[in-house]
Parts: structure tokens; sequence; C-alpha cells
């Protein structure tokens, strides 16, 4: 589903509210949120311009006890939210759909939203149900490439201050399984034992190969794969045999590009704080990137995802 489907099919907060009822209760059958009791009543309220985004279709259990008014949004991210359900699925198609990411700035302007302060805080809570724990992913095994990179204002040049121990919280790692997923990981330093670390979390013992450059990290990082492990020299060059197995580190190369040119052209300034969402964000995007339902599956995902609380990220938005 792209923006413009979304834009039609989802024009209104009752088209959204009836498609997250679906997606809550799939079966028609409404429980209580809070006692878990079947027994409910539908209340529809006459929505006027000063309730806002008061939803329109209530339900109430009969529970004598509980006696609780909710509706499919109840305990979601969506629910205290004074943005209309109609701008949060336009948000959520077109950030899913950003292959540079969007700024909380180019938010606020594609969807007319009053406040930078709202559009920010928007933009974090779309990053959290992006955040795809670990346990979700399987350890990578076929061909694996590995590649590393500093981002955020410092220029550090890796080899010299890396080596003497200098320890960079804008380190960040990307490993990709040959025509599989990315992951993005931050790094506290590119020496060996971190390396190593970050390695042995995301690749499985079962792995054909790794390539990476000659980074001189790695042979001691990758010490357990030893055999398996493949360095390419970029300043050698290096041609492409197009089998399956070739020395390269083309595919991790592209998805790190893309993560690149996103926070230079959208972001400009990432504060190291967030990193992370961000981090979490392109790795997201980037995989689901030739998913068809990659719009209703982040959808889903933020009606699953914990609601995050403004005071929780903070510090100054305009940072990120
Ligand atoms: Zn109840």
């Amino acid at each position: 589903m792209n923006l413009i489907d979304v834009n039609e099919k989802f024009a209104t907060d009752e088209q959204c509210l009836v498609y997250l009822e679906q997606m809550r209760w799939p079966d028609g059958i409404v429980l209580c949120p809070v006692c878990g009791c079947d027994r409910i009543s539908r209340i529809t309220r006459k929505v006027t311009k000063d309730t806002d985004n008061k939803r329109a279709q209530l339900y109430q259990c009969l529970e004598k006890t509980c006696k609780q008014q909710f509706s499919a949004t109840s305990g979601t991210i969506f629910n205290d939210s004074h943005l209309p359900l109609h701008k949060w699925f336009m948000a959520l198609a077109l950030v899913v759909d950003a292959k540079k990411g969007m700024s909380a700035k180019q938010l606020q302007s594609h969807l007319g939203i009053g406040s930078y302060r709202t559009a920010w805080y928007l933009c974090h809570r779309i990053r959290k149900a992006m955040d795809v724990d670990q346990s979700e992913f399987p350890k990578m095994t076929g061909v694996v490439e590995m590649d590393e990179t500093y981002v955020g204002g410092k220029t550090i040049r890796r080899g010299k201050q890396a080596g003497r121990g200098t320890r960079n919280k804008d380190i960040v790692v990307a490993i990709r399984q040959r025509g599989g997923p990315v992951r993005f990981m931050q790094a506290d330093s590119v020496r060996a034992e971190d390396l190593k670390m970050i390695a042995e979390a995301y690749i499985s013992d079962d792995v054909e190969m790794i390539v990476t450059d000659d980074f001189k990290s790695y042979p001691l990082a990758l010490k357990r794969f030893e055999g398996k492990h493949h360095r390419i020299n970029h300043s050698l060059g290096y041609y492409v045999r197009g089998d399956e197995n070739e020395i390269h580190t083309n595919t991790v190369e592209s998805a790190f590009s893309l993560f690149k040119r996103g926070l230079n052209g959208s972001y400009h300034i990432v504060s190291i704080k967030h990193l992370h969402r961000y981090l979490a964000e392109f790795e997201y995007r980037f995989n689901e990137r030739k998913n068809a339902d990659r719009f209703q599956k982040i959808l889903g995902r933020m009606m699953q995802a914990e609601p995050l609380e403004y005071k929780a990220i903070t510090a100054s938005p305009e940072q990120a």
C-alpha cells in the first residue's frame, strides 16, 4: 500500500479506526482491555470540531465492577495523541517509504502539523516501533559482509586514533547477510574485542563466509570464524567475478550508504543519544523495502509498541 492508497483509503479517522479495530479484534469479538470481559456495548457519539481527536466509536464494558470505556486505540501509542489518526497513518506511510529517512521538519511540513515538537515526538514513536529486538532475528548464515563507519560531527580517522584505544560512541557497525537483511549497531570502539562481541552476537557459527575490508581489527575479531573470513583491499581494487561467493562488501556498503546519505541529507545532526533509534529506523526500512505489506506491518507494530513517554526521550528536540 503506497502513500496514495493510504491517503484515499484512510481519509477519515473513522476509516482508520475501523481498520485498527479489525487489526485488534480480528475475529470480531471485542474484549475489554481492563477485565477481559466480552459483554460490551457500542457507544456512538457525535464528534464535533472541538472534541478534536476523540473517537466517534467507543465501547463500554458491561461488567458491573468495570464499566471501562475504550476504543481500538486504548492502551496503544495512538491513544493519547492529539494528532488525528489520518495523519498518523500518513506519517507511517511516508516514513516507511522514505529511503533516506524523513526528518521531523519534513514530516511537519508534509502533514501540516502545527508544532515541530509534535512532529518530532511522532518521528520518535515511529522509530521505536521500528526497533526490532534481536530475538526477532535469527543469526546470519550464508555469505555475510561486515563493515564499520563513524557518524556524527567528529571526523576521526580510524587507524591511528582508534588503535590507541579511543572510545567513541558514534561508531556504527553494519552486518549483512548477502541477499538478506542488514543489522546496524553501535560499537564502543573499533578494537577487535568490541567487533568480536558484535560479530559473535549476530553471525551464526554455520556461516559459509564472512567478508570484510582489510581493517586490522578484523582478523582477531573474527578468529572464531577462521578459514571463513576473507578480506578485500579497496586500494588495490577488486573485480566482480559474478558468482555468489565472490569476495566483496558491496551489499553491506549499499545498505550503509543509504544510512549515511540519510543522515547527511535529512537529519543533518543526529544527537548521539538518539543514534540507536535512527539505526533501528534505517535497518527496519532497508529490511522491509521489498515487503508489499510494509505499511500494514508497521501499523501492527505501532499497535503493539509500548507507549513512549515524551520525557523518556526529551533533551532538546532541536538536536534531532
Ligand atoms: Zn471491563
